[in-house]
Order: C-alpha cells, then sequence, then structure tokens
C-alpha cells in the first residue's frame, strides 16, 4: 500500500471589519461575518488543516472605525477575532495599510497567526513583514510551501506618508523568482495573493484595464510549478481549476470560506493524486455567541458611541431609499458630502459617490448614520484642473447611464465583473446636463462654473478622495493632475466634525446634474 495524505486548505479573505454578523446601520443580524465562519471552521478543520487569511480585513466596518479611534485603549478586535479561530497565516492586503502603518504592524505583532509577504519591502531591501514564505513539513507527510504576496498597486491608493520608504514589488516577477527557488524544495506549491484576476478566467479575454492591480491570470498561465492559487480584492466568487492550478476567492465579509483538499500519493516521492477546491457559504452556519464575548468591551463602547446624536436634518430628509434614484436624481446627501469636502478644502469643486449601499442620515444624526453613509476610509486631495480635463473626467462618469429598451438603465461596466457604482461620482460647484441619447464621450451639455460656460483653458481646484486622486477606479485623468494639497483627515471624521460645528443641516441647491433623455 502507498503511503497518502490528506492536506485541507480553509481560507477567508476581505473580511473588512466583519467581525460579527450585524449590519451597524441598524444592528440587524447578516448572513456573513467571521462569527458564522467560526462554525464552518469547526466543522471542516482536522490535524492537517491550513488556515489563512488573504487580508482587508483592518478597514470597513463602524467597528474598526472606532477602534483606529481609541487604538490605544482595546486591542484591536480583528486580533481578538483571529487568534481566537487560530489562524495560521495573514496576508496584509491594500485595506490594512489604510490606518497606517503603525496600525497594521500593530495587529501583525499581535496575532498569533504568522505574517506572509514576499514582495514588499523597506527601503534597505529587508522585508517589511519578516516572512515571505513558509514550508510546513509534516511528519511522514509532503513539505508544503505557502507563498504570501500582495498587489503592489497599493500607492495608487495609500496616503504616502503611510507608505514612505516601502518599495511594493511586481506580485507576478516576484512570485516567478520565488517560486524557482522553491519548486524542488516543496511537494506542494500554495500562492496566496492579495489580488484577483485581470482576465476573463473562461475566455482569457481582459474585462479589466490591466494596471498591476490584479495579475492572477499572468501567475496562472505562466508560472507552472502552481498547484493552488488563492486569491482576493475583488470580492468575487471562484472555485474552478485552470492548468491544472485550484483557483479560488471567497467573496468579502467572510460570506465564503474557501476549502481546498489536496490528496498526495507517495511513489518515490510525493504526488498529488486528485485535488478540489470549494465555497462554502457561511449563510448555512449558525452565529457561534463566543465571537461577541470575545470582543465585548470595545463592541459595546463602539455602539455607545454610534448612538451619540450630533445633529439634525432641517428641510430635506438625508435617508436614502433608492441607490438608483439617489444616483438619477442626486440625492441631496451628495450635496451634502460635497458641501463638507468644499469646506475643509476650499476647492471651486468637489466630486464624490455613494459606496454600493447605503442608508443615508434620519432626523437625529448619530455617528451611526455617518460611518453607514461614508463607509470608506478615504482622505481628501486638492487638485488643479483645466476645463478640458474635467469636461473628459465628466464624461467617463456620464457613461454609467444607458438608455436600453427605452428604459434608463446602468452601464452594466458597473456591476460586472465587479459591483462598483462607487465609481460614479457625482460633483457639486458646476452644472451641468447628461444626454444619454449621445453617444460617450460626447454626453456633456451645457457646462457651467458660477452661470459662465466653461472654457478648455479654464483652471479650477478639485476636490476628490484620495482613491479616486490617485486614478481609482480606471480614471486616469486624474493621476496626471498637480496636487495643490492633501488633507490627512479621513472623510467620515470631518462628516462627523461638521455636523458637530452646524448641528442643524440645510441642504440647497442640489439640482445641479439632469440627466435627459428623448428615447428613455
Ligand atoms: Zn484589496
Amino acid at each position: 500500500m502507498n503511503k497518502t495524505f490528506r492536506l485541507r486548505i480553509l481560507s477567508t479573505s476581505d473580511i473588512h471589519g466583519a467581525v460579527l454578523a450585524k449590519d451597524y446601520a441598524d444592528n440587524s443580524e447578516t448572513d456573513y461575518g467571521l462569527s458564522r465562519v467560526s462554525n464552518v471552521i469547526k466543522q471542516y478543520r482536522n490535524e492537517s488543516t491550513i488556515l489563512m487569511d488573504i487580508g482587508d480585513d483592518l478597514q470597513g466596518s463602524p467597528l474598526m472605525y472606532f477602534h483606529q479611534l481609541n487604538r490605544n485603549k482595546y486591542l484591536n478586535p480583528m486580533t481578538k477575532a483571529f487568534n481566537y479561530l487560530k489562524y495560521d497565516y495573514f496576508i496584509p492586503g491594500n485595506h490594512d495599510f489604510n490606518y497606517g502603518l503603525d496600525y497594521l504592524v500593530d495587529f501583525v505583532n499581535s496575532i498569533n497567526s504568522k505574517t506572509l509577504c514576499s514582495n514588499i519591502y523597506k527601503n534597505d531591501k529587508s522585508l517589511l513583514f519578516n516572512n515571505p514564505y513558509e514550508i510546513i513539513e509534516y511528519k511522514n507527510g509532503p513539505k508544503v510551501a505557502i507563498i504570501g504576496l500582495t498587489t503592489q498597486y497599493i500607492p495608487n491608493w495609500e496616503n504616502p506618508s503611510y507608505i514612505k520608504d516601502i518599495i511594493f514589488e511586481n506580485a507576478f516577477e516576484s512570485l516567478k523568482k520565488t517560486v524557482e527557488e522553491l519548486k524542488e524544495k516543496a511537494d506542494v506549491i500554495i500562492v496566496a495573493y492579495h489580488g484577483g484576476f485581470e482576465k476573463d478566467l473562461e475566455t482569457d479575454e481582459a474585462y479589466v484595464v490591466d494596471t498591476g492591480e490584479n495579475l492572477g491570470s499572468r501567475i496562472v498561465n505562466n508560472i507552472n510549478e502552481i498547484d493552488v492559487l488563492i486569491t482576493a480584492h475583488q470580492h468575487r466568487h471562484i472555485a474552478v481549476e485552470k492548468n491544472g492550478v485550484s483557483l479560488i476567492q471567497a467573496g468579502a465579509k467572510g460570506s465564503y470560506v474557501a476549502k481546498i483538499d489536496v490528496n498526495l500519493v507517495y511513489k518515490d516521492r510525493w504526488i498529488i493524486e486528485n485535488k478540489s477546491q470549494e465555497l462554502i457559504n457561511t449563510a448555512d452556519f449558525p452565529c457561534d455567541g463566543m465571537m461577541y464575548e470575545t470582543i465585548k468591551e470595545v463592541e459595546d463602547d463602539c455602539q455607545a458611541f454610534l448612538d451619540k446624536k450630533i445633529g439634525n436634518v432641517v428641510l430635506d430628509n438625508l435617508e436614502v431609499k433608492d441607490m438608483f434614484l439617489a444616483r438619477l436624481n442626486k440625492h441631496p446627501i451628495v450635496t451634502f458630502i460635497n458641501q463638507v469636502q468644499l469646506k475643509y478644502s476650499k476647492a471651486m469643486i468637489s466630486a464624490t459617490s455613494l459606496p454600493n449601499e447605503v442608508t443615508g442620515f434620519s432626523k437625529d444624526i448619530t455617528v451611526r448614520n455617518v460611518l453607514s453613509t461614508y463607509i470608506y476610509a478615504n482622505t481628501l486631495s486638492v487638485l488643479e484642473v483645466n476645463g478640458k480635463v474635467l469636461r473628459k473626467i465628466l464624461e467617463k462618469n456620464a457613461e454609467y447611464f444607458i438608455c436600453e429598451d427605452n428604459e434608463i438603465k446602468v452601464n452594466p461596466r458597473f456591476y460586472y465583473p465587479k459591483l462598483q457604482h462607487y465609481n460614479y461620482d457625482m460633483f457639486d460647484g458646476i452644472e451641468y446636463v447628461i444626454d444619454i441619447d449621445k453617444e460617450f464621450g460626447k454626453r456633456i451639455v451645457n457646462l457651467k462654473y458660477q452661470d459662465k460656460d466653461v472654457l478648455d483653458s479654464d483652471i479650477f481646484t478639485l476636490v476628490v478622495n484620495n482613491y479616486r486622486a490617485s486614478g481609482g477606479g480606471d480614471f486616469d485623468e486624474y493621476k496626471n493632475l498637480k496636487v495643490i494639497r492633501a488633507l490627512p483627515f479621513d472623510i467620515a471624521e470631518l462628516i462627523i466634525d461638521y455636523i458637530i460645528a452646524h448641528r442643524d443641516l440645510k441642504i440647497e441647491n442640489y439640482n445641479n446634474i439632469k440627466i435627459i433623455s428623448k428615447k428613455c
């Protein structure tokens, strides 16, 4: 009888602060979260299971926002969750840098898991996180290599002061070298990559602009020695095999757990007999009540903080009931966010988008309302833009709506392959009309600043969030603009400050964008 070995990998990613199965906008129970993941792990973990998380955990929920404001008072709730679940490995994602490098390093030092990352360096060429990979040698079993890898695109989003003197190496080139080094030393090679796929997995057609943000397709098409490629970042649901490699991506917020089984047999050396990949839906599992007990103190104080009333809405209703209409008719809350951005930046024009889903503000505004409306850990950048480039940027945004079957609809590009309604910006400080009967690039009509037509040569200051300023959402036009200044404050904090200073919110002049069509 040949010796056999069964290896199992369980993996999560893009948890974005979802420790509990809780929607902080109204405290209702969600069908995702690490408290559900916990019961999946309990069911599927055995003695040869590797449990890992592929990053983007530290930002994205009110709990994490509250924690980073009070970082010295409480241990990070994500640390408590990681240690409770006994993760073996952690691979950092781009959002894990959002609250500064110190915050991330504190997290890395506080978890019992090993952090693996092979392509981020300090400028003295040493690795930012000590371990690039790990080789596990099982007793009477195979040698399994796990390589950590992070999207190199971080400098395009991050506050430059947070990543000063850090070098992000091309993920594909870096991995090629690492695999070359490990291929004779390991029987199984697992790559854990905080990044996704730049091409359709079936047709290999590029469906996003190939910026280097996601290099999964290049990896699976060119590096033959890999057995398993666990991906993240795009929040997609993937479990397929391609070129003999198991490919998997487990959505976001602990909605799924990636499970990969690798069965090996010993014939002079360990070889893979077969393997399988599967996504386990955590909605089918109950919550583990111990998760709340684990983070009770910081969670309870966070709840009290969220319910503190900080202001009133007068005149206009700032609740968002329908996301499509909120963008089609530009909801006053968009103008409110722009109003805050204009005040603190002193720019002439402001642009903002709405997240995929928001609740808006009730009559009595609490911190909870603000955090569930402005969910991103963004800061502001003031840029100089001329009329010509401004128009180009507006044209790109004007592609959001299309007329189809006599109905105004959203351009599918904004929901496939990834839900990204947050890449439709709405502007204040200018007035414009979008004629969706016209072809892309010719839709902006009647563009005015202070009642005057905007000329190509006019110069404006424009405030946008740091994600957009660095070209996020494939807005390349922003990359070449002169940065006048960057504000180091979180936009949600500015909104909270603004409400506390004004108490009674009045929103005016929000009907500055008109969307017209004769056919629809
Ligand atoms: Zn990411």
